[in-house]
């Protein structure tokens, strides 16, 4: 996949209640035990904001910069960039302000690399779905005109 492809960069959560601490390497556990290629995300924020590298994603090499291609949207996976907050159990956007910065920052690279992309949550492009818990497109467009107020 290409930066070219990416029509979307799809936010996810985890489904994990607030006081679980985990990131890629549990989540690579559990989607290997899926039966999928492991971690379906491309980065997870840790409840501590730390952002951890999921399928690999070489940002360095752009143009023309591949990743791998993910799973975490159904039938969209080769034109997205997935990445997932820690917590969000039951759709209740629990997260914390260090992860909400990270996201910000995360999201803010990842449109340089991919421009074309749409900001989106999983719950826009897949109506089943609560996933991440918030509006995406709202919190983005806030983020972008004030920043961290
Ligand atoms: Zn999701």
């Amino acid at each position: 996949m290409d930066a070219s492809k990416v029509a979307y960069i799809v936010i996810h959560c985890a489904d994990t209640p607030p006081e679980m601490d985990i990131g890629a390497v549990e989540i690579d556990r559990w989607h290997k035990a899926n039966g999928w290629d492991g971690c379906g995300y491309h980065f997870v924020i840790r409840r501590n904001g730390v952002i951890e590298s999921g399928r690999p994603l070489d940002i360095n090499a752009a143009p023309g910069w591949q990743s791998a291609i993910g799973a975490h949207v159904a039938g969209l996976n080769s034109q997205a960039l997935g990445v997932c907050l820690v917590g969000g159990k039951g759709g209740t956007p629990d997260f914390r302000v260090q992860q909400w910065e990270s996201l910000a920052h995360l999201v803010e690279t990842l449109t340089r690399i991919a421009p074309a992309a749409e900001i989106v949550g999983h719950r826009d492009l897949d109506k089943g779905k609560l996933c991440p818990g918030f509006d995406v497109r709202t919190w983005w467009a806030d983020w972008r005109q004030h920043g961290a107020d």
